[in-house]
């Protein structure tokens, strides 16, 4: 089909929640992608994050292909090998002890204040419990999840939200503690905030709020459907801080392209929940958890994590030399695979002047561009989009300068 034929139906017939980019996008090899047409873009973003092992993974899709044969679903009425295999592959790779899987990163947000409420239910006897959340955070768009989320425009139309949710603001500690009461069940946070622009916890912050957590019976829930699974160089950001959350929430690279997320937690934190309590249909089927499954056995046995530690430190000085010769770069921030440029004014432009230069790029924000490559990107290829970059950049800001 052709390209805009195939645009202009679905403009037709999908919700206007996204202004979408005017590509078809077919197929893809690795870290490139190919639109309907056959142009060949480099991707710098994996779908926002997620497929970290690089598109047309021969053994994650082989996987795959096995277990559609075998079975797709079964409810979770009833045990499964796959869900076994990723449960137990999860829970040791986080430290964790228990784990339930979900849909989606959102879902998982949802389970993980969910329990957090339960835990402060059985210990309180009472449905009072608050929970403090960051400003400029994102959690999810369902109502649980949008409640937490730090950023006014995307709540105000859907309110009365959950309620008893204080925001504080990120890597300030004492405007954490002034929001705590003796009502405080949790506290949620991004280990590394994503959409909100790219800003990692200081080690100050994270282990801060961890103490303060401790000291007061508060749990500490953190949001890694962004940041983890390898994203800052070890398998959970939390591991470069020391410091280990009561609830853990991941999705978006945890199952590399089919849906799936998770939230775990520490037995005694888990045990708040019994049966009954929460659930899910599709959550955890055999068939993502056999990607689950897969993705855990293809990090390890293609060194993901040493190519992150690696090629993101590559990626770091690259974009600190670009922010060195670019005037309007105000800020680089990030960890290994997950890094911002900030602007000195809105990077939609630049986005799309890259689109249409094959290299696909993300904002975070209106004036940050995000780097979120698959988890298997190299040297020469960072070479590549560093060059491209420059290229936009530079036609982009001789344009503004000549208006
Ligand atoms: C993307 C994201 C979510 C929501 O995940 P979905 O899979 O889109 O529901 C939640 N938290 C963070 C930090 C995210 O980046």
């Amino acid at each position: 089909m052709d390209s805009t034929e195939c645009r202009n139906r679905a403009e037709q017939v999908l919700m206007h929640t996204y202004a979408r980019y005017p590509v078809v996008l077919e197929r893809g090899e690795g870290v490139y992608l190919y639109d309907t047409e056959g142009k060949k873009y480099l991707d710098f973003s994996a779908g926002i994050g997620v497929f970290a092992l690089g598109y047309h993974n021969a053994e994650y899709n082989d996987a795959l292909k096995a277990q559609i044969d075998k079975l797709l679903h079964t409810s979770n009425l009833y045990y499964n090998e796959p869900a076994l295999f990723a449960a137990e592959a999860f829970t040791k790779a986080s430290g964790m002890d228990r784990v339930f899987f979900t849909n989606s990163g959102t879902e998982a947000v949802e389970g993980a204040i969910k329990l957090a409420r339960k835990y402060y239910y059985k210990r309180h006897g009472a449905a009072d419990s608050e929970i403090i959340a960051m400003e400029h955070s994102f959690h999810g768009r369902s109502m649980g999840a949008l409640s937490v989320t730090g950023k006014k425009s995307y709540r105000e139309a859907f309110e009365p939200l959950i309620g008893g949710v204080r925001f504080a603001d990120f890597n300030d500690l004492s405007d954490v503690a002034s929001k705590i009461t003796e009502k405080t069940a949790a506290i949620i946070l991004e280990t590394v905030q994503g959409e909100g622009g790219v800003y990692p916890a200081t080690k100050e912050f994270l282990s801060g709020v961890a103490a303060l957590c401790k000291e007061k019976d508060i749990l500490l829930i953190l949001d890694e459907v962004q940041c983890g699974m390898g994203r800052t160089g070890t398998l959970f950001a939390y591991e470069q801080y020391g410091v280990l959350p009561d609830i853990l929430v991941s999705a978006k690279a945890l199952g590399c392209g089919v849906p799936v997320g998770a939230f775990a937690a520490r037995e005694e934190v888990a045990a708040a929940f019994e049966p009954g309590d929460h659930g899910t249909t599709y959550g955890g089927n055999p068939f993502v958890t056999a990607a689950v499954g897969k993705v855990f056995e293809l990090f390890e046995a293609q060194n993901v994590l040493g190519n992150v530690k690696e090629n993101g430190a590559y990626l770091y000085e690259k974009l600190e030399q670009l922010a060195k010769e670019c005037d309007a770069v105000v800020e680089h921030r990030g960890i290994g695979f997950m890094q911002g440029l900030e602007f000195s004014y809105p990077v939609g432009d630049i986005i799309k002047k890259a689109l249409s230069n094959g290299l696909i790029l993300i904002s975070a924000g209106p004036n940050t561009l995000r780097f979120l490559p698959p988890l298997i990107m190299q040297k020469e290829q960072i070479d590549e989009m560093a060059e491209l970059l420059k290229k936009c950049i530079s036609e982009f800001s001789q344009k503004t300068v000549d208006r």
